[in-house]
């Protein structure tokens, strides 16, 4: 039976493959719904196969995880996740399996109610199989069905969690919601582009922590020439949020000079070795967690002193590590606060920023108090890779040269601290 299906799977992929796209109103309308009804009948039976693979352990056998089992046979993160939800859901919500297999519920609105219910769920700490549970199972499918949006189902559910909300547990009075810390999560996946995307549900306390944290940070900074900060809200509270972990993973690995094995980020770089010209870089870097980095990515992360950069060769061996001499540390680095005293670009404070190389490590250029300048990371980010160049003054300050598209006449600044000083002479 189920080669028959495989077989016809095959026969109707050649077939759509074969097609030509009618021209008559009716028979695109009949081509969406066929479309639609194959898309579906194939998302369900990819959920069953998924929720059987990690049921019989057959990823495992094969010496990967489920996950690397979907993505070796092409699906793409976002849609191997939602297999892998959907197949454990279904093994405990019965009504969503048959709309599932029968096709009239698509991937997404299947893994909207899954969500829902789970919500439920865990909100109001009854089980799966329970009675609400299976109400609100048979509620949310009906939304679905309905034609709400996965985003109103998930809206349904939080209604219901919200009016189910047990008010003692265990006989003691039961922690609100808002403030229970056992319900919070933070996921995230990484995107077909390469960036991760994720989302989190926090208690109230840590909310608040986490909110005023970003708010001095994100709040609007005018250009130093007094035009308005060009960013969003969303744009600001991002960059906030970047310094947040910037400044978190330097206090984790404050104890070690390079950064705690907790903390620090692994570049590893494929490099030749031979005996005339040393070790040379062959082919693109890459990070532990977030896979392949450009060019521009790398000499970045040079100046960061919580990474370290790994040579590998073609059997993955390391063959050199960062030297730590690259990293201003210690009284270079002092002094090199005490002059800039701020991110020279924006004034972002010192505790902010990293020690960039004027001259790029890469290309040769010293760890010395004249070749180094503060830049917090979003500065730092325009200097590697949007067109920004620093130079070192003859006043032994460095001063910015903003790109074309910037200043088509590339005028240079001075640092932020001097632009405020070089005022006080003009109104003196
Ligand atoms: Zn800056
Ligand atoms: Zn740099």
């Amino acid at each position: 039976m189920f080669d028959d299906v495989l077989g016809a799977a095959d026969r109707l992929a050649d077939a759509v493959r074969e097609c030509e796209v009618p021209a008559g109103d009716d028979a695109l309308l009949a081509g969406v719904r066929a479309a639609v009804a194959a898309r579906n009948a194939a998302d369900g039976l990819l959920a069953r196969v998924t929720g059987e693979i990690e049921c019989r352990g057959t990823a495992k056998r094969l010496g990967f995880s489920a996950r690397e089992l979907l993505r070796r046979n092409g699906c793409v993160p976002v849609v191997t996740s939602r297999a892998i939800r959907l197949g454990r859901a279904i093994a405990h919500l019965p009504a969503l399996a048959r709309h599932l297999r029968d096709g009239s519920l698509s991937a997404e609105f299947a893994d909207a109610v899954a969500r829902g219910v789970r919500h439920v769920a865990i909100r109001t700490r009854s089980p799966l199989g329970s009675e609400l549970a299976v109400e609100t199972e048979a509620a949310l499918i009906g939304h679905a069905l309905a034609g709400r949006s996965p985003v109103e189902i998930d809206d349904r559910a939080r209604a219901i969690a919200l009016a189910h909300e047990p008010a003692v547990d265990n006989g003691e009075p039961a922690t609100p919601v808002a403030e229970d810390t056992t319900l919070n999560e933070v996921s995230w996946a990484q995107r077909d582009d390469g960036r991760l995307a994720g989302a989190f549900d926090l208690d109230v306390v840590t909310g608040e922590r986490l909110i005023s944290c970003l708010d001095t940070a994100s709040r609007p900074r005018p250009l130093p020439d007094g035009t308005p900060d060009p960013r969003s809200a969303a744009q600001r509270r991002a960059d906030a949020f970047v310094q947040v972990v910037e400044a978190a993973s330097r206090a984790l690995g404050a104890d070690g000079l390079v950064g705690s094995a907790k903390t620090e980020i692994l570049l590893t770089v494929p490099a030749t070795v031979d005996e005339c010209c040393g070790i040379t870089p062959a082919g693109p870097a890459h990070l532990q967690w977030m896979g392949t980095v450009t060019d521009e990515a790398v000499s970045l992360l040079s100046c960061d002193a919580s990474v370290t950069r790994i040579a590998v060769d073609v059997d993955a061996a390391p063959v050199d590590i960062s030297p730590t001499a690259r990293l201003f540390t210690g009284r270079t680095r002092k002094a090199i606060v005490a002059r800039d005293q701020s991110c020279v670009m924006c004034g972002n404070p010192a505790s902010w920023t990293d020690v960039h190389h004027i001259v790029f490590h890469s290309d040769g250029g010293p760890t010395t108090c004249d070749n180094g300048c503060l830049l917090c990371r979003t500065c730092h980010v325009a200097v590697h890779q949007h067109g920004w160049d620093i130079e070192m003054g003859p006043d032994r300050h460095p001063w910015i040269r903003p790109p074309a598209k910037a200043d088509p006449r590339r005028e240079l600044q001075p640092a932020y601290n001097r632009r405020t000083l070089r005022l006080d002479p003009i109104a003196a």
